[in-house]
């Protein structure tokens, strides 16, 4: 199991294995949160954040929650609204930088075609 956490320790973050593999997107708002994401199920990742710890942030066509620390500001995670799928992201930034050193980091064009760059 690894462990991650924003940078106050408000948001902490489990999931089960080092992904194999990582995504940079180039999406309107990940290329502002510079956020670097590995996917699981959701039943696979736990979230423990202290009492009014976790904001959220949703827009355009309403398919995913943006969470942050609402106290550090640091972007943690992501999950479909619909409970019909599964997968979310975790924000590897968070984690210990040995993961995303060691971790492909694919360039995805979500901006656009939603195909890996690279
Ligand atoms: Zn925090």
């Amino acid at each position: 199991m690894l462990r991650g956490s924003c940078h106050c320790g408000a948001v902490q973050i489990q999931v089960p294995r080092k992904p194999r593999g990582l995504t940079s997107c180039n999406c309107s708002i990940c290329r502002r949160t510079g956020g670097i994401w590995g996917y699981y199920d959701r039943s696979k990742v736990k979230i423990v954040a202290r009492r009014g710890a976790l904001a959220r942030y949703v827009w355009g066509d309403k398919y995913l929650r943006l969470y942050r620390c609402s106290n550090c500001g640091c972007v943690t995670h992501w999950q479909p609204i619909s409970h019909a799928k599964s997968r979310m992201g975790v924000n590897f930034r968070n984690f210990d930088p040995s993961i995303i050193e060691s971790t492909r980091v694919r360039r995805l064009d979500g901006a656009n075609t939603w195909k890996f760059l690279d």
